[in-house]
């Protein structure tokens, strides 16, 4: 049998970063630290399988970008190709995480793991939480039933679908809801308490049918996000459409209510054919749809989800 590699992505972040000062956890400067040099701070396992690493980007992730989605989408999918590789751990900022984890799932929809994996304190910490979280996500990278993308941070393993940041500053930021999470990664052991996620769950369309024409497009498709709030207005969605945007989500109150103004414009924009997606600015739960609602709900899509599969509905659309 052929050894299996592990490959892993570097695009930044604050499991990149470097601060100044070993004490200071918030005046660091993320993706500073190469993917080579964070990974030979790592124990090897006595006959664990090769690793290959590349340094894809090396930014914040609140600076993420679809150059960077492309060129990623584009690695990820050339190395699920390779027989020999088992899978694929990615290392990434928290604060756009579950975008680009939500993304890679619906682009490459892959039969192997694609994990993704973070940190709250920079690589320069006193107590950096960077090394656990990449350790416990090449274990999962490397458990023989693992597929699809997941996140691992603090020990939690997170579906792409449910993954949300949730916290600004504690280690354990994140949350999969009510939906709960995978499974756990205890001293290198994975401890599942659900089943690996099942292809895109029927929440979006399925993958980009060509993945290397992401990084020639000249332009993505323009998907904002709009909010519902006290003595909100159609404002903001007329002057987008003037601007030409093609698709919206609404982040509602509650389940996906809206102010009879801002309702009123993205009706409009449907009209003008827009599509427009209702999603709610709540933590928990999704839109629940109810009979004569004039705009769909996400499918349980938080905003930013659904601006991904939306802007990828408009792309494969647009692949023909
Ligand atoms: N701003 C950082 C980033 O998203 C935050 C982090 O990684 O925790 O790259």
């Amino acid at each position: 049998m052929k050894h299996q590699h592990l490959v892993i992505l570097g695009t930044g972040g604050t499991i990149a970063g470097r601060a100044a000062n070993a004490s200071d956890n918030l005046g660091y400067t993320a993706g500073q630290v190469g993917i080579s040099e964070l990974l030979a701070t790592l124990p090897v396992p006595p006959g664990a399988e090769p690793v290959i690493s590349e340094q894809v980007a090396q930014i914040d992730s609140k600076d993420m970008s679809f150059a960077v989605w492309a060129t990623l989408a584009g690695r990820v999918s050339h190395f699920l190709a390779q027989p020999d590789v088992q899978g694929i751990v990615i290392t990434h900022g928290t604060d756009t995480l579950e975008e680009t984890a939500y993304f890679l799932q619906l682009a490459c929809n892959p039969a192997k793991p694609v994990v993704v994996t973070c940190a709250m304190r920079p690589a320069t910490a006193l107590a950096p939480d960077g090394p656990q979280n990449l350790l416990d996500a090449m274990a999962v990278a490397r458990h023989a039933d693992a597929k699809g993308v997941v996140a691992v941070c603090a020990g939690t393993i997170h579906s792409a679908l449910d993954i949300q940041k949730v916290h600004t500053y504690q280690l354990d930021a994140f949350s999969s809801g009510d939906a709960g999470p995978l499974g756990y990664v205890e001293e290198g052991i994975v401890r599942l308490v659900k089943n690996w996620p099942l292809a895109n769950e029927g929440r979006a369309s399925s993958a980009i049918k060509n993945i290397v024409e992401l990084a020639s497009l000249a332009e993505w498709p323009r998907v904002e996000i709009v909010m519902n709030y006290a003595g909100a207005s159609g404002t903001v969605v007329e002057a987008l459409l003037a601007q030409g945007v093609q698709g919206l989500v609404v982040a509602g109150t509650g389940n996906g209510s809206l102010h009879h103004a801002l309702e009123a414009a993205l009706l409009k924009a449907q009209v003008a054919g827009v599509p427009v997606l209702r999603s709610t600015r709540c933590l928990n739960g999704r839109v629940l749809p109810k009979p004569g609602d004039g705009i769909p709900d996400s499918k349980g899509l938080t905003p930013v989800k659904a601006r991904v599969a939306l802007i990828l509905r408009l792309l494969s659309a647009g692949q023909g």
